[in-house]
């Protein structure tokens, strides 16, 4: 491609080509070429010629660095850049080079300033390179457990990203937003409050702005904090301090600024939410935390040791997934060792939530790597504690003297202690049906928040348990808070907190609808402010939005609130994916102990999808769905009369399900109904609807239903 003459000198220097370094041009023109054609030695080696002709021009040294970072010697990119800029510190180009250089070398910390540099004289002239700086951060900070920091740099990676680079970023930001591992409170937009403020300040609080819009959030915070000096009762201003340190990776300084925000609040909405991510950010620098541990050994036969450890009467060996080509292998095997002996165990229809058994620690298998020289290892992980160090015991012994062991050391995880006590991890015994376990981790988890959540004293209500800070007014923001907080480690366990029924338990009054007008930017909601939408004054445009950004964020209780306002609105239901709604809804009831509820929503989608011209295809897979859901309750009462339709009615029409049908009982642990007759109860047979009907014509609507939810069709 050859240069325009008319361009801005790639230089840097402002002036057009054909005015500055036009000489260079046509032997800049064969360089590009090289690099273009990958050729970077011979680029190098021309470049080099160049730089002897013309010593330290611009325009040849960067040309230079590029092809460095791009071949990865980065170091020798550094220090010719280092050098370069110290004399000439205005070159843009450069220094958005040289912070990509020093990020590459020497890591983030290292590379704070000059990337604060190449962020505030970079993004106009340089933004992808801005955009690919601001990606590779958002990834150290995600790694760091610094969530608000990586979601704001993906959000500012997006905005500088050029035309070809968007899609993929949006997807990372839309993953971020879509974690369910992530507390849901740090997932979504945090949008920076309104100042209301004189003249003087408002200018000050302008250049903030401007620095965050260029991710240089350490000079915004600080300019906000200087603004606080002179407002020091204004929470919106502490909210801005607070916000600003979050982004820029500073947990510490960010929670501090928060809870004071929080305190000075009048609107007990933001108050409480300023608090709650205050609450979830202390957490990173608690020192009263119950660490992971694990302990490793090099194994001398993978072989020898896992007919050990089968024979080890408190470890159960956990069934692995198929290996998927395209992941990294999985463990040889991996093992739990409990506090039961397998002839210790209950029978399913005995279990209750004292004598579940429990896992004390998790036991890992890799095989030997030969191609890296790894030997065979087996790793002890689990939390800290007498029980632990019991199981790291029994392995050991198990394990003989095929095991050279090293000490036990923390893997970076961990719990804060106050919610140690709110989850176990359960290992059910074999033949346990799917409803009975999902019905007592209910219960557990009913409990472990209405008694030990409840009496639990937490340092984020200075002390005091729930139950003690209700009765005291100065500490309602806090408890408040707290309630969320606990809602956000609930849901990250997969349990839908009540939060009304915790409310009142408390004697508490929850916070107020947010308020909201035809003009609000929906997209621009803190995840709190999305939580206390007021569903059923939304217009139906609103209200599709609502759905569609619910589905992704995945709190389950608001989910399910706004599917249940959106099925009464036909207007809206035209716009969304009918079929997967009425299944998300089923799914919800069903993971969250409401098993009839679910079969009522199984009933419409039936109703709805038997309307139209695909009808058989769609009953059938309803009727597949409900099937999979029944047979995790063997002695429902539905099954048998369900399990005679397959038999009957669908096992002549389709006779190559039979074989997927019939496993599907067998995972159940339930016989087979096409092998044991007594099953079909019933001799009605429901009305044909006829219609051709194929295997993979059936998949796409259920898998576009289906929603994640594993379920299995034929021709998947
Ligand atoms: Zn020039």
């Amino acid at each position: 491609m050859a240069l325009d003459v008319y361009a801005p000198c790639p230089c840097g220097s402002g002036k057009k080509l054909k005015f500055c370094c036009q000489n260079l041009a046509e032997d800049m023109d064969r360089i590009s070429r090289l690099i273009e054609n990958n050729q970077p030695r011979q680029a190098l080696q021309q470049l080099e010629v160049l730089d002897r002709k013309s010593p330290g021009h611009h325009w040849v040294v960067t040309t230079r660095a590029l092809v460095y970072l791009e071949t990865g010697e980065v170091l020798a990119a550094r220090d010719l850049l280092k050098y370069f800029l110290d004399q000439h510190p205005e070159n843009e180009f450069a220094t958005v080079l040289y912070a990509t250089a020093v990020f590459q070398c020497d890591g983030l910390e290292a590379a704070r300033p000059a990337i604060a540099r190449a962020f505030q004289k970079g993004a106009r002239r340089h933004p992808s390179m801005v955009s690919g700086l601001a990606a590779a951060m958002a990834t150290v900070f995600r790694a760091r457990g610094r969530l608000l920091a990586a979601r704001e740099h993906l959000a500012l990676s997006l905005r500088f990203a050029p035309e070809e680079q968007r899609q993929e970023i949006f997807v990372r930001l839309l993953d971020f937003d879509n974690d369910s591992t992530l507390p849901y409170l740090l997932r979504s937009a945090h949008p920076m409050p309104v100042i209301h403020a004189e003249e003087a300040i408002t200018t000050e609080i302008r250049k903030a702005q401007k620095y965050a819009t260029v991710g240089c959030w350490n000079t915004s915070a600080d300019i906000f904090e200087k603004i606080a000096e002179q407002l020091p009762q204004a929470a919106e201003v502490w909210h801005g301090v607070g916000l600003c340190h979050a982004w820029d990776g500073n947990d510490d300084r960010a929670a501090t600024a928060l809870h004071k925000a929080a305190e000075l609040y009048g609107d007990v909405s933001m108050a409480v939410e300023c608090e709650a991510i205050a609450q979830i950010l202390d957490w990173n620098s608690s020192t009263d935390r119950l660490n992971r541990m694990e302990t490793a050994g090099t194994i001398s036969s993978v072989g020898r040791l896992l007919t050990s450890l089968d024979a080890a009467p408190r470890l159960q060996r956990v069934e692995l997934p198929p290996q998927d080509p395209n992941a990294p292998p999985l463990p040889a095997a991996v093992y739990q060792v409990l506090n039961l002996t397998a002839s210790e165990f209950p029978a399913a229809d005995q279990l209750t939530l004292e004598n579940v058994p429990r896992s004390l620690a998790e036991v890992i298998i890799y095989d030997a790597d030969p191609q890296v020289n790894d030997p065979a290892e087996v790793e002890v992980v689990g939390f800290d504690g007498a029980t632990y160090d019991e199981a790291c015991q029994l392995v050991r012994d198990a394990a003989g003297d095929l095991v050279t062991w090293t000490a036990k050391v923390p893997t970076g995880e961990f719990v804060p202690r106050e919610i140690v006590g709110l989850s176990v991890t359960w290992w059910f015994p074999p033949k346990t049906p799917v409803a009975l376990r999902r019905r007592l981790e209910h219960q557990r988890w009913h409990n472990a928040v209405h008694q030990t959540w409840m009496s639990t004293p937490l340092p984020a209500l200075r002390g005091h348990t729930p139950a003690d800070a209700a009765t005291q007014t100065d500490l309602r923001v806090r408890l408040l808070a707290s309630i969320y907080v606990l809602d956000a480690v609930c849901l990250r366990s997969g349990y839908a907190l009540d939060i009304p029924e915790v409310l009142q338990a408390l004697n508490l009054e929850g916070l107020p609808a947010a308020e909201i007008s035809a003009e609000t930017h929906l997209n621009s909601l803190s995840p709190l402010q999305w939580l206390r939408l007021p569903l059923d004054a939304l217009s139906d445009e609103q209200l599709t939005a609502v759905v569609n950004r619910a589905q992704l964020i995945h709190h389950d209780r608001f989910l399910y609130d706004a599917l249940k306002a959106v099925v009464q609105r036909p207007a809206c239901m035209t716009e969304l994916d009918v079929m997967r709604i009425y299944q998300t809804l089923a799914d919800l009831c069903r993971v969250h102990e409401r098993r009839e509820e679910a079969f009522h929503w199984f009933a419409e989608g039936r109703q709805h999808g038997a309307q139209n011209h695909h009808n058989f295809e769609q009953v059938w897979s309803w009727d597949l769905r409900e099937l999979l859901m029944r047979l995790e309750e063997p002695s429902d009462p539905g099954l048998a009369p369900l399990a005679q339709k397959f038999v009957t009615y669908y096992g002549p029409k389709l006779p190559q399900m039979r074989p997927y049908v019939e496993q599907m009982f067998a995972l159940a642990g339930v016989p087979s109904p096409w092998s044991s007759p007594s099953i079909i109860m019933s001799d009605t047979l429901p009305a044909s609807t006829g219609g051709l009907w194929t295997p993979d014509a059936a998949a796409a609507p259920a898998q576009a239903a289906g929603g994640g939810s594993g379920l299995w069709v034929p021709g998947m």
